[in-house]
């Protein structure tokens, strides 16, 4: 089963509420999500899952936005 990637939708110097709105559950729209960062040379991906629905979806990143995650992880 082949799933199309998504495009994560911030940019590197948006808000964290935005940034967090971007990593949101599509499914039941729950802001309470695990995220993982995976980091690759040049850019990354971000796989979420739900903690509501346990929905579990795989996010593509650009550099910028890896960069940004990365900054963000607590
Ligand atoms: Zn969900």
């Amino acid at each position: 089963m082949e799933e199309t990637r998504e495009l994560a939708i911030f940019r590197g110097d948006d808000d964290p509420s935005l940034v967090a709105a971007a990593l949101a559950c599509r499914t039941c729209l729950s802001g309470d999500v695990d995220w993982a960062l995976d980091v690759d040379d040049f850019d990354g991906q971000v796989e979420c899952r739900c903690r509501n629905c346990g929905y579990v979806r795989t996010v593509s990143l650009t550099s910028e936005q890896t960069l940004r995650l990365s900054l963000q992880r607590e």
